[in-house]
């Protein structure tokens, strides 16, 4: 049975090639881990954790009048599990699938929601403008897309409605004092999961042949490599 995580139909869909390389042949391109960013999803973890304790709704909800309080389950922990996350197997297509949840909310009617933490440091924080400029921020909306879908396979009624908390640096600040401060934006997403599954079996698909697809012409990582490669010909 393969294996996938949402971030391997994330690859496949940016650079199937990538895709192989990664789950065939263990090959990643060179990454840094985001340790602000994980103290930061860390830190809200805990927040919401509180609320999801007591059954309140977080102070953010009410500010943006979501009417809803953090999912209380005994499967929590598991779904936020980087090693185990929400998981969907299917036998016929033989494939496992699973990505690591950051929150789900309930809403008043039943329906969950699913919520992503991200944390960034921009003079003006515009997420219309980032949508529409960024692939990665496309993939932000996809990666609660594939949740929600993961969700609705394991038996849950899911709202299309899905959210980013986004925490943005401050970094114009006066003084620093060992305190950085954010911005905080809930920014409400529209989703549909209509694609998920198709694109998981293309996944499935691509990795059990013996393909090699092309590499991306946008990437900087093979661009780089490509050009390092006709250099050192000339050189011989
Ligand atoms: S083009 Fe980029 S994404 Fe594709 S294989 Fe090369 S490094 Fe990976």
């Amino acid at each position: 049975m393969i294996k996938l995580s949402r971030s391997t139909v994330e690859k496949y869909l940016n650079c199937p090639r990538c895709c192989v390389l990664d789950k065939n042949h263990k090959i990643k391109p060179p990454s840094l881990p985001f340790t602000l960013n994980i103290a930061v999803d860390n830190l809200c973890k805990n927040e919401f954790d509180y609320y999801r304790k007591i059954q309140e709704p977080h102070p953010l909800f009410v500010e943006h009048n979501i009417d809803a309080i953090p999912f209380k389950h005994k499967d929590i922990d598991i779904w936020r599990s980087n090693f185990k996350g929400i998981r969907y197997k299917s036998i016929e297509h033989n494939y496992d699938f699973g990505g690591a949840v950051d929150d789900v909310w309930k809403k008043n009617n039943g329906e969950l929601i699913i919520a992503d933490v991200k944390a960034t440091s921009r003079n003006n924080f515009d997420w219309n403008e980032t949508f529409n400029k960024y692939d990665y921020a496309k993939g932000y909306k996809r990666q609660l897309e594939m949740y929600q879908w993961l969700f609705r396979k394991n038996g849950f009624t899911v709202s299309d409605e899905a959210y980013l908390v986004y925490f943005n640096g401050k970094k114009n600040e006066e003084f620093f004092n060992n305190q950085l401060q954010f911005d905080t934006h809930i920014i409400k997403l529209d989703c549909s999961s209509s694609w998920v599954e198709d694109k998981v079996l293309e996944t499935v698909r691509l990795l059990q042949s013996n393909e090699f697809p092309k590499p991306s012409s946008k990437c900087e990582y093979c661009n780089y490599l490509k050009q390092r490669w006709f250099l050192q010909k000339n050189f011989k």
